[in-house]
């Protein structure tokens, strides 16, 4: 199968309605988001959203996302839309935040991967709301990555991945954010299953309390079940060793010195994930700047892609830690599932 490239930047109207089309028609389009890349189908047809499965090489138990462009869309979706859901709706939609609550019987299975309940969200890129509204249907849509790999935030970042396995990827540029939406379960006291741009302090904010699921800063026990099924598996990974340095920061640069130079000694390719705050401590070490350590979001925005990036020269990537309030929570939840949990204390 031959993929080809739509610029939606250029050409909006004339890349969404072939996007829509394919979607019609029970095939898979990539398509960009204020979030990462998506990888959408029809989401009420079960043979296209088992491709979407198929594409990724993603467990089948690991359930989708459906992507509306109306807010009233979400009503044949959900048996009953709560109050608490409207608020959070209002506020917040459309945007990076995803609601889970109780399916109704339109949605297939292969959606919600047998779960009782679905998740739905509102895009507001530009190409995203366009494309869903055209194909007229919720679009399912997990991230465009191999399953496992870190979640694509440009379209080169698609091509890498999906080249040959999908007809077409909108190409709208990079994306606002950088790290998937935030993950909010409905079903009972509201919870994050997933850490996102819109905060456990933004939603508090709208809802009041907020509980945050066990799995997002530490790995499952034996026996212990993931709220979100996705939290199971392996995660963001790149194929470089990824460790975590946290504590305070003069001693986080400290250690990653200590850890740099004891590396290349080794032989090891290694190289620094840094902030604008330390890079005065990696001089003549290979080291890329993420972003600021006061704004966390401008390091979620960078995270992915250098990940990508770093990953084609090094075999040990050495990130700093960073403070788990505001972004930070979504932040240090997908640099620990990349370095596969493994923290040092500085
Ligand atoms: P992705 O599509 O790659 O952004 O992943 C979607 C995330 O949302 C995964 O972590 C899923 O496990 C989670 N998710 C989707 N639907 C549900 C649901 N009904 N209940 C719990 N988690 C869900
Ligand atoms: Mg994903």
């Amino acid at each position: 199968m031959v993929t080809e490239v739509i610029n939606t930047e250029r050409q909006p109207e004339a890349g969404t309605r072939q996007g829509a089309k394919l979607l019609r028609e029970g095939a898979l389009v990539a398509f960009p988001t204020e979030t990462v890349y998506g990888l959408g189908a029809n989401g009420l047809d079960e043979a296209a959203v088992r491709s979407i499965f198929a594409a990724k090489g993603r467990p089948s138990d690991n359930p989708l996302i459906l992507h509306v462009s109306r807010k009233s869309d979400v009503q044949p979706l959900w048996d009953t839309v709560p109050r608490r859901a409207r608020q959070l709706m209002d506020a917040f939609w459309p945007g990076p935040l995803t609601l889970i609550c109780r399916r109704s019987a339109i949605v297939p299975d292969a959606v919600t991967g047998g779960l009782d309940t679905v998740a739905v969200r509102m895009p507001a890129n530009r190409t995203a709301h366009m494309l869903i509204q055209k194909a007229g249907v919720p679009v399912a849509a997990p991230s465009a990555n191999l399953s496992g790999r870190p979640s694509p935030t440009t379209a080169a970042h698609v091509l890498e991945d999906m080249d040959g396995r999908i007809p077409l990827i909108l190409d709208g540029g990079p994306c606002r954010y950088g790290v998937e939406s935030t993950v909010l379960s409905l079903c009972g006291a509201p919870t994050i299953l997933r850490p996102g741009a819109i905060t456990l302090e933004m939603l508090s904010a709208v809802v009041g309390e907020v509980q945050v699921a066990k799995s997002i800063l530490a790995p499952l026990g034996q026996g212990e079940t993931a709220a979100s099924p996705g939290m199971k598996y392996k995660h963001y990974a790149p194929k470089a060793e990824v460790v975590v340095i946290t504590g305070e920061t003069q001693k986080i640069a400290k250690k990653v010195c200590e850890m740099y130079n004891l590396a290349e000694m080794q032989g090891k390719n290694v190289e620094i994930a840094a902030t604008i705050q330390t890079k005065g401590f990696y001089k003549g070490k290979k080291c890329v700047i993420l972003g600021d350590r006061n704004h966390p979001e401008t390091l979620c925005a960078t995270l992915f892609s250098s990940l990508r990036n770093i990953d084609e020269r090094a075999d040990l990537i050495l990130a700093e830690g960073i403070p788990t309030d505001h972004a930070g929570l979504a932040y240090m939840n997908r640099l620990l599932r990349a370095a596969g949990f493994q923290l040092i204390e500085a």
